[in-house]
């Protein structure tokens, strides 16, 4: 981190430690996350799709039908009243797709806060329908022209806005990426996930689900539904990776299967680079999961086996949405949809008693416009 962030950073992770013990802090945060946010979600039986495949019971974690139609929003309310409790009246954020961006406007708005996102001029190009949201919602969208053009390009500007506005402004990390105390941050905003999924479960079977599936961008959305059941050692988990054209540096995000340790943005993770340790660039058909390194923490649960990482490609995932969309009613965004694909590929090798926890962090509408350019119609 640059040397003027370090005390900002312990700065936040004092008053992060203080709000996790003062029951005050909690209450706020439990009441938005239920009557502002829509907690809790369902836990949903897709029984069709189940039947389809002729295996496993699958069941959907309904994050797709918070307000602003994804999981974000747990982080953001989380990190909004943390800043306000730190006195912040200004937040900084990036976005790829702008799920995270509208999702930051949105509490800013709630808060009465002034906020600034940065986005990647090509993301902005691509995600139009969210530019317009977040200009709607108050915010200031600056297009970012360095580099890329995509999301690593806008977390550099937003970095610089941080370093020069700090005394006013909280940088609201999107996932679980970012120097401490943000990765463990982020995990414990949406541990929610998990906690509610793992008592619904309990309520509905009566047992521990077999296997959990989530996709893995930065990591929130994954960690959060894993994190309440890494002691449940029979309780397999698959975080799914961008598999995107190819395997071929570039044409994928998948840090597991090309990438290597290295740091970006403050974490030392495995990092999609070249072979002389430049940053790579990545593809994927979903802008939430196009991103060069991966949240630590599950550098960490793939180095101890706890974990398996695998990719599901663009192909793989547009195919799994029009699936979930006929089977159920459900259109999902392209990011759950990679999660979908490989259960696709296992539910039909487990037994019909066994259970398959699916996280649906998100809904489709924002990719109509791709789900169309792909002619999947
Ligand atoms: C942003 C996003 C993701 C990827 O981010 P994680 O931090 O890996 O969860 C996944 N799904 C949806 C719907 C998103 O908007």
């Amino acid at each position: 981190m640059p040397e003027t962030l370090m005390h900002p950073v312990e700065e936040l992770t004092e008053a992060f430690q203080a709000a996790s013990r003062d029951a005050k802090f909690q209450a706020e945060l439990a009441h938005l996350l239920k009557h502002f946010a829509g907690r809790p979600t369902p836990l949903f039986h897709a029984r069709h799709l189940s039947e389809h495949l002729g295996g496993a019971q699958i069941y959907l974690k309904r994050e797709d039908l918070l307000h602003t139609g994804a999981h974000k929003i747990n982080n953001c309310l989380g990190q909004g009243l943390l800043a306000q409790r730190l006195g912040k009246t200004r937040l900084v954020a990036e976005t790829g797709a702008g799920q995270h961006g509208v999702a930051t406007a949105t509490v800013a708005a709630l808060l009465g806060m002034d906020c600034t996102v940065y986005m990647g001029e090509e993301d902005m190009a691509r995600q139009a329908p969210n530019v317009f949201r977040m200009r709607l919602l108050g915010a200031e969208v600056v297009g970012v022209a360095s580099g890329s053009k995509t999301l690593k390009d806008a977390i550099n500007e937003g970095m610089r806005d941080w370093v020069t506005n700090v005394s006013n402004t909280h940088y609201l990390m999107g996932s679980v990426l970012g120097p401490h105390p943000y990765p463990l941050m982020v995990r414990e905003f949406q541990r929610i996930i998990g906690q509610e999924a793992r008592e619904q479960i309990l309520t509905t079977t009566r047992q521990l689900p077999d296997l959990l599936v989530a996709c893995v961008g930065g990591g929130s959305n994954s960690i959060g539904l894993f994190y309440d059941f890494i002691p449940d050692r029979e309780v397999k988990m698959v975080g799914v990776e961008a598999g995107g054209r190819s395997l071929s540096l570039g044409e994928h995000a998948a840090r597991f299967a090309g990438g290597r340790p290295g740091v970006l943005h403050g974490a030392y993770t495995y990092v999609l680079q070249t072979p002389d340790g430049l940053i790579s660039n990545t593809h994927s058909v979903s802008a939430g999961l196009d991103y060069a390194a991966v949240g630590p923490e599950h550098s960490a649960l793939f180095r101890q086996g706890r974990v398996e990482y695998c990719h599901a490609s663009d192909e793989e995932a547009l195919e799994a949405a029009r699936l979930l969309a006929r089977m159920e009613g459900i259109i999902p965004a392209l990011e759950p949809a990679h999660a979908l694909a490989e259960v696709v590929k296992r539910a039909p090798r487990l037994g019909r008693e066994q259970i398959i926890m699916v996280n649906l962090s998100g809904r489709g509408d924002k990719d109509l416009g791709i789900f169309q350019q792909a002619g999947i119609l």
